[in-house]
């Protein structure tokens, strides 16, 4: 608890502190020292003595709670906990850090996040662009998006840490601009009567309005424009994912670095119709398997969060999800597996400048600024027959020069002579279903929560998405937003809820 005292550093016996100088003038009526310190050790010994005893008396008082804390040998996860966390990505972290904001009895939850990557070289959260809008079709998403907006704008409110430097995101704040053709302006006018109902500040610009406001882009083709005012930008993915875990870290969440291999669970069959049955299982425990090593360490759960981004199909099958037989519920899958999608950093010294939104055309090519310096970010979504190969993360340069760049220099003329200057690519934890989120608790695995198949949009509600689990976990029903459109169920009843602005 000391390290929470921002301020000025003096030194002590065996430890150096940093003292709020509030608590300065208390602590200078103790006596000096031969050596000119303040006689502090003693107070703070019996303090600490004084907190050993109190962290004693209320483990006894709650027997399995985390107050007093766990002795871990290095490397290895505890031997339980109340909720695993399958997946430190963005999402993962954000559950986590929402579960120890939300628990009533601090350190009442013994949360623990299983990470299998420590350098995340391939997690979406740190390969994504970064972006966050309000332009969406689906009000759970705009909500979400709304709802995390304000989260980042007060990201020191919530995500601070005291003594530590305070968080940046780097956020950049600029509207999208999706472009629509004739054909697609219908929609879009839908769309943006979804978003200005659910609260965004979106406004739709004719093509002469765009030409006006954006003169060096080529309005060919455009019949509309929409645009947002507010809550739009992009911002440093890493600074958030860190920011939570930091924060998440700091409340006691344990964090251990392993994959998640397997579970074992028990399973049980209960009447729900007349004369049906109906087979459930619970996880008990989570086998997660060391990094280097084929051994692996039971870790004996309540719960378990799938938050594993574009393999959590593959870990919800690990516990027989999608593995029961044909047409039951038992053998719907999750859905969500990875898309492989290329982003293209571009120098173009004529480019656009400050103004340069956020722009999705109508064909599915996007860009953006990146940094002052004539650098932009640009992409494109591959139709379904040109997906990539994903067994690697290699870059497709030929996509850039064959389908990427004549859409966009068509776009925005400068363009013509924008060079590329490097790529990265990534996997979107793409939801083959319907595009969307799946959130919730599954309907036989009885203890599995989801967050996951955002494919593209995840990165931005995760605040929001964390908020949402965690209230399903400890409160039993979503409190702040209704997300019951997002469960697993539509799945199994064939009933997709379609966002229509995937980019
Ligand atoms: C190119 C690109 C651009 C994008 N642009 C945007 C954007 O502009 N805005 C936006 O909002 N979103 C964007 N996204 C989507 C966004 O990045 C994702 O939706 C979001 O990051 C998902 O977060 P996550 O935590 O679920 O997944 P991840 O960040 O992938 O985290 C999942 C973690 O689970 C770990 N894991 C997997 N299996 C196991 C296991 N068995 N055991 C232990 N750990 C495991 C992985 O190592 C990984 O670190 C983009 C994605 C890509 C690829």
């Amino acid at each position: 608890m000391w390290s929470a005292w921002r301020g000025i550093t003096e030194t002590i016996p065996s430890l150096t502190i940093r003292l709020d100088p509030s608590r300065l003038s208390a602590l200078s009526r103790f006596p000096r020292t031969a050596s000119g310190t303040r006689a502090y050790s003693s107070f703070f010994q019996d303090l600490e003595a004084q907190l050993e005893a109190m962290r004693r008396k209320a483990a006894k008082a709650m027997p399995g709670s985390d107050w007093t804390p766990v002795e871990l040998t290095p490397g290895l996860p505890p031997e339980h906990a109340d909720i695993v966390i399958v997946g430190g990505g963005v999402v993962g972290w954000s559950v986590a850090y929402w579960l120890k904001k939300k628990e009533r009895i601090r350190g009442g939850v013994r949360v623990l996040v299983v990470e299998k990557d420590p350098t995340y070289s391939q997690a979406s959260t740190v390969l994504s662009a970064g972006g966050i809008r309000q332009q969406f079709s689906l009000p759970e998403n705009v909500h979400l998006s709304l709802a995390s907006a304000d989260f980042m704008r007060n990201i020191n409110e919530h995500l601070g840490v005291l003594n530590e430097d305070p968080v940046d995101l780097q956020f950049n704040h600029s509207g999208y601009l999706f472009l629509a053709s004739e054909k697609g302006a219908g929609v879009m006018e839908e769309n943006y009567k979804i978003q200005r109902d659910a609260g965004a500040k979106v406004t739709l610009l004719s093509q002469t309005k765009v030409k006006e406001k954006f003169p060096w882009l080529n309005t060919d083709g455009v019949a509309l424009a929409s645009y947002g005012l507010e809550n739009e930008g992009w911002f440093d993915p890493w600074s958030l994912l860190n920011a939570f875990r930091r924060k998440a870290l700091s409340m006691g969440v344990y964090q251990c670095f392993g994959e998640v291999t397997g579970f074992r669970y028990s399973s049980h069959s209960m009447p729900i119709n007349d004369g049906d049955r109906r087979a459930f299982s619970r996880i008990r425990f989570v086998n997660v398997r060391m990094p280097n090593s084929l051994e692996y360490q039971p870790v004996e759960c309540g719960i378990v969060v799938n938050t594993a981004g574009a393999s959590s199909g593959k870990v919800a099958e690990l516990a027989g999800i999608g593995l029961g037989p044909k047409d039951t519920l038992a053998a719907v899958p999750v859905p969500v597996e990875p898309r492989k999608r290329y982003v293209y950093v571009i120098n173009c010294p004529d480019g656009p400048g400050l103004d340069t939104p956020f722009m999705i055309d109508y064909s599915g090519v996007y860009c953006r600024r990146e940094g002052l310096g004539g650098n932009y970010i640009a992409g494109l979504s591959p139709e379904e027959e040109e997906e990539p190969d994903t067994r690697d993360l290699e870059v497709d340069y030929n996509f850039f020069q064959d389908r990427v760049w004549p859409l966009l220099a068509h776009r925005i003329p400068a363009f013509e002579c924008a060079k590329v200057t490097s790529a990265w690519a990534g996997y979107y934890d793409y939801n083959t279903f319907d595009q969307n989120g799946i959130l919730g608790l599954h309907p036989l695995v009885n203890n599995m929560y989801f967050a996951t198949g955002f494919s593209g949009h995840g990165l931005q509600q995760s605040p929001a998405v964390g908020r949402a689990l965690a209230e399903l976990i400890l409160d039993g029903s979503f409190r702040t937003l209704d997300l019951s459109a997002l469960g697993f169920m539509r799945l199994y009843h064939q009933q997709p809820v379609l966002e229509k602005n995937i980019v």
